[in-house]
């Protein structure tokens, strides 16, 4: 069963964001509980996914 992705897949999206509190695989939400722009996730979660891989490889 082929499901259409309306957005880019962001990598950020396999973590939980620690801004918006959303799940792996879940968009970013804002703060009117619509999701944001584009497949975009909040900044914090982009970070807090490039620390993990970071540490991941080190
Ligand atoms: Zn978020």
């Amino acid at each position: 069963m082929a499901r259409r992705e309306p957005t880019i897949h962001n990598p950020a999206l396999v973590v939980t964001c620690p801004r918006c509190r959303c799940v792996p695989g879940a968009p970013c939400l804002d703060t009117r509980g619509s999701r944001l722009k584009d497949g975009r996730v909040h900044r914090d979660r982009t970070a807090f996914h490039r620390d993990r891989e970071a540490r991941r490889r080190a």
